[in-house]
């Protein structure tokens, strides 16, 4: 892949904070940046100059678009597959949208996983209630039924405690296609943010220690507080599954790390074919941010070696905590990002902060 000179234009699909980022790190490196959004409202738009607002099903706007962008890029993995199949047979689109294929639904991406070697918590696929009995009988409680597609931050998801829950649950997942998965009684999430070059070079980031609050990310600690064995095993599976993606770009993979003594040390949750919340402590906290090593993947930049400047700790802050930022300014190594997103939700991800601590000792729990 020959790399595309400062001043080419990157195209992004989707216009969140993600994407507001990637524009940022690509500007730092002489990039200009296209954003495609449905959305006019979206808080990346305010960073670029270039911007389409059309639904992902406008095909003359997609068209425009790439006439536009020397290389097309995701912030956002529900991207309609079609839209991103379209623009590939007018420019280059990383990664490939068969990645999006996969990873847009549950059942697919867990069957991958364990292709490419990896291990995932138990699954059974649901299609109906009938399904989801005879599931909950092989599978037994507790357990999480989930959406095979279009589910986030806990969105599309049941937990059965019991096999009385089981309509329950059905309802909440609006009887959509789904996974029942064991409930795991993990000892820690984590989360490995890799980039893969087109020539197949990998640089991981240390892995991340994530917290959530309401299934929502609350708090990412690095280093996350696991034996080096653990660590060196979680980036090699994020190898395994990149490799076998033929991946070009920043992924993240979440993890569960399992009690002492369980049958599988670590099991994959979740792919994000991005960069993704868990990997924000790497703009301030790293000497490249997991943004700029996006950028540079799919420009055909040779990737960086992040080095980290000490322990870090990135929080988020969700709804009205963000009202809070003036807090955070005047705190020492703390670095404040809002996402100037106007409307404050409950669960919405307003900004985040990110503090870096010298010593690099993890406090105790
Ligand atoms: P997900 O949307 O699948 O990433 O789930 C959001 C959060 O719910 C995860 O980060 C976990 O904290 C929790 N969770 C999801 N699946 C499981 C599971 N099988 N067992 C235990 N906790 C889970």
């Amino acid at each position: 892949m020959s790399p595309l000179n400062p001043g080419a234009t990157i195209g992004i699909l989707g216009g969140g904070q993600l994407g507001r980022m990637l524009a940022l790190a690509a500007a730092r490196l002489g990039f200009q940046c296209h954003i495609f959004t449905p959305m006019a409202d979206d808080c990346a738009l305010a960073v670029v100059e270039k911007k389409t607002i059309a639904a992902y099903s406008d095909v003359a706007a997609l068209r425009r678009f790439a006439a536009d962008c020397q290389v097309i890029t995701y912030e956002f993995e529900n991207v309609p597959h079609a839209a991103a199949l379209e623009l590939s047979r007018c420019t280059r689109v990383l990664p490939d949208p068969g990645v999006l294929e996969i990873t847009q639904d549950r059942l697919v991406e867990k069957d991958f996983v364990r292709k490419a070697g990896a291990e995932t918590t138990a699954y059974i696929a649901v299609d109906c209630e009938a399904d989801l009995a005879a599931a909950l009988q092989e599978m037994g409680t507790p357990a999480i039924l989930k959406t095979r597609r279009m589910g986030y931050d806990g969105k599309g998801q049941a937990k059965i405690t019991s096999p009385t829950d089981a309509a329950d649950a059905w309802q909440t997942v609006g009887g959509a296609p789904s996974i029942l998965e064991g409930f795991v009684d993990f000892e820690r999430e984590i989360s490995v943010i890799a980039a893969r070059s087109s020539d197949g070079n990998m640089v991981s980031f240390d892995v991340s220690e994530n917290q959530h609050q309401n299934h929502i990310l609350k708090n990412s600690l690095v280093p996350a507080n696991i034996s080096e064995s653990i660590a060196d095993e979680a980036v090699s599976l994020v190898g395994r599954i990149a490799t076998a993606f033929d991946y070009v770009g920043v992924l993240a993979v979440e993890m569960f790390v399992s009690k002492p003594n369980s049958k599988h040390p670590l099991m994959v949750n979740e792919i994000a074919p991005r960069v993704h919340n868990s990997g924000h402590w790497t703009i301030d906290g790293a000497t490249i941010s997991q943004f700029e090593q996006h950028i540079r993947a799919i420009t055909g930049w040779p990737l960086g070696s992040p080095i980290r400047h000490g322990r870090i700790e990135m929080t988020n802050l969700i709804g009205t905590e963000v009202e809070s930022y003036q807090d955070w300014l005047n705190l020492p190594g703390a670095t404040v990002h809002l996402y100037d997103k106007g409307t404050i939700n409950p669960g919405r991800k307003m900004g985040h902060v990110t503090q870096v601590f010298e010593s690099c000792e993890i406090p105790a729990a």
